[in-house]
């Protein structure tokens, strides 16, 4: 079996929530997938990112969508899930990364993006209404070769 740590959304409820959509209600997700989840949201939380940089983990596409690359703004991304069938990805959510308010920003945002990972679809259904917003596979491919040349002129 693999290596298992404890669910970092049950964590920062401090109770074992049974309906928790990150860990199923075990109290326990993979130690592996932790770590790359906690890799990604120390980066957003500790480094400014440029426009439209992404990122991509499990069915999961993360654009940064910030108005500014001040620091002391609210640096935001707009997050995309694919599509059971990998057909296209649909815009569920849009997040802050970098708020004062909670103690444990890093674990806040590790147990936000697992559960939003594995929340079912029919949660966002307002959101995913009110942004209307969808990329097939081919304009999610398009994007990545535009971003890499913007990159690279940056
Ligand atoms: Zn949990």
């Amino acid at each position: 079996m693999s290596e298992q740590v404890k669910c970092p959304h049950c964590r920062s409820m401090l109770i074992l929530n049974p309906g928790c959509t990150a860990c199923a209600g075990s109290g326990v997700v993979e130690k592996k997938l932790f770590n790359r989840y906690h890799a990604l949201a120390t980066k957003l939380r500790n480094k400014i990112q440029i426009p439209y940089k992404y990122f991509e983990i499990e069915n999961l596409v993360l654009i940064n969508i910030s108005l500014s690359e001040d620091p002391n703004r609210y640096q935001e991304y707009a997050v995309y899930r694919r599509d059971e069938d990998g057909g296209g990805y649909t815009k569920i959510e849009s997040i802050t990364v970098n708020g004062t308010r909670t103690q444990r920003p890093i674990l806040r945002l590790v147990a936000l993006l697992m559960s939003i990972s594995k929340q079912p679809l029919s949660d966002f259904e307002s959101h995913i209404r009110a942004y209307d917003d969808k990329l097939t596979a081919d304009e999610f491919e398009a994007f990545k070769v535009s971003f890499a040349a913007y990159e690279a002129a940056y």
